[in-house]
């Protein structure tokens, strides 16, 4: 299997790379943001937790997006792998990823960073809330909210892969393509 931790900040672009690795290395995308929005929208009790704590820019427990992704692995056994798309978002879930693939007798192959400045990420989220509806893309004080929780709690989990030798990183910036040959250059010579 092949199992890719897609990273970076909120803005970066990980659904969007994401979404082109599925088609071409037909991997499954497990993303916890929108497992969270799919909760929400079902009216799931665990929905109305992880809804405020969303709409405030806020991580939600790290139990309930690691049951999330065990879940989503029991299901799913036997395909090509998987990328993970805004998991883990702390040290803590980084362990909990590696015991989990490792009690398959899986194991996380790279972490793959998109680098992007702040003023770019404001700039991009504003724009995608005006088509997404997402009230947490709408608001520039929720904005700066998340990419303060990624400084604070998320961005130590690069630590945790570079220690592993797993971590790379491509700038962010750029088209699409450009930045999708940047990320497979990196997945073909694993
Ligand atoms: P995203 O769609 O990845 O930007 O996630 C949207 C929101 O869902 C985040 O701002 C968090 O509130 C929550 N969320 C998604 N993934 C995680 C995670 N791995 N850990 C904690 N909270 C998460």
């Amino acid at each position: 299997m092949l199992n890719l931790v897609l990273f970076g900040p909120p803005g970066a672009g990980k659904g969007t790379q994401s979404q082109y690795l599925v088609e071409k290395y037909g991997l499954m995308q497990l993303s916890t943001g929108d497992m969270l929005r799919g909760e929400i929208a079902q009216g799931t009790p665990l929905g109305l937790e992880a809804k405020l704590l969303m709409a405030e820019g806020k991580l939600v427990p790290d139990a309930v997006v690691i049951g999330m992704i065990s879940n989503k692995l029991d299901a799913n056994k036997g395909g090509a792998g998987f990328i993970f798309d805004g998991f883990p978002r702390t040290v803590a879930q980084a362990e909990a990823l590696d015991e989990l693939v490792k009690s398959k007798n899986e194991a996380i192959a790279a972490m793959i960073a998109l680098e992007v400045n702040e003023e770019e990420l404001e700039r991009r989220l504003l724009e995608r809330g005006k088509a997404s509806g997402r009230p947490d893309d709408a608001n520039p004080e929720v904005i700066r909210r998340r990419i303060k929780e990624y400084n604070d709690k998320t961005a130590p989990v690069a630590e945790f892969y570079r220690n592993q030798n797993k971590f790379s990183s491509v700038n962010g910036i750029g088209s699409k393509e450009e930045i999708l040959n940047s990320v497979v250059a990196i997945i073909d010579s694993l």
